[in-house]
């Protein structure tokens, strides 16, 4: 529509930061952080310089997924320093208020919180910056979308028509707003059990592969639903980092060297 702004100084890049790319789902409770979390960390394994911005205002979960307890710095007399963990730099709204303090706030000033973060933080040269986005494909996200300079999207949904349905109205958002859809994940995909072996496609099997070619956007991979990788997530060390060489890991690097 006429009303979405395409370009203009919202959208002006930021200096030393190569691509900045979106991690999305149209609903919550899907895997969006921790694959973001541990897509991030696949990048990094190929040798690249990359920040993970936890743009999710209303539910922080970066750095409980990262294990970062400190507040960051002040660098300058207007900036801030990005902490950082297994040589990810990192910036969330969770690092600077109380895990526990409810987030209250209005849009425009999740919109100036936001600007702050993207701009008003060290992160130095970058190959690429990683958006965890809130879930959702409401008023806020669309602003979202417009107003950082996205080079593009990943979007991650859980197998289940449900999910997939939201995953549409997300990619929907994206290509509203000009920003491209660098493909689907399928989460939770299947489930392989530890003491058989045996395969369960527990939420159904292969949806968002099917609904990526119909859509005509690269499907990313499958990552299985996992204890490990749950575990590892609560205890602030994502499975990339904490078991590189596992199978886990390799699901993760696979998805990263595709986008
Ligand atoms: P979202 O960001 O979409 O709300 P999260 O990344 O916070 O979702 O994940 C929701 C919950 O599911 C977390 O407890 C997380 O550890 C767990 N989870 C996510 N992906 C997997 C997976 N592939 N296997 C097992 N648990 C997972």
């Amino acid at each position: 529509p006429s009303t979405v702004r395409r370009s203009g100084p919202a959208r002006a890049g930021i200096p030393g930061i190569e691509r900045i790319v979106a991690v999305a789902s149209g609903k919550g409770g899907v895997g969006k952080s921790t694959t973001a979390v541990n897509f991030a960390l696949g990048l990094v394994a190929a040798g690249l310089k990359v920040g993970l911005l936890d743009a999710d205002v209303y539910g922080p979960s970066i750095p409980r997924l990262l294990g970062l307890r400190d507040k960051p710095r002040a660098a300058g007399a207007r900036t801030i320093r990005p902490l950082e963990a297994y040589g990810l730099k990192a910036m969330s709204m969770g690092l600077m208020v109380d895990e526990d303090t409810p987030m209250i706030w209005r849009g425009p000033m999740v919109m100036s919180a936001l600007t702050q973060m993207l701009r008003e933080v060290e992160w130095g040269e970058l190959d690429m910056l990683v958006v965890d986005m809130p879930p959702g494909t409401g008023d806020a996200q669309l602003t979202m979308a417009q107003q950082v300079p996205l080079a593009g999207a990943v979007i991650v949904s859980t197998p289940q028509d449900l999910a997939l349905i939201d995953a549409r109205k997300g990619l929907a958002m994206f290509q509203k707003v000009d920003v491209p859809v660098l493909g689907i994940v399928e989460n939770m995909s299947y489930f392989v059990a530890p003491d058989t072996g045996k395969r369960y496609d527990i939420f159904g099997h292969g949806g968002a592969k099917a609904e990526a070619a119909r859509l005509g956007v690269p499907f990313l991979g499958e990552v299985p639903i996992e204890m490990a990788i749950r575990e590892s997530s609560d205890a602030g060390r994502p499975v990339v980092a904490s078991d590189p060489e596992g199978p886990h890991a390799a699901v993760y690097r696979a998805i990263a060297d595709k986008v």
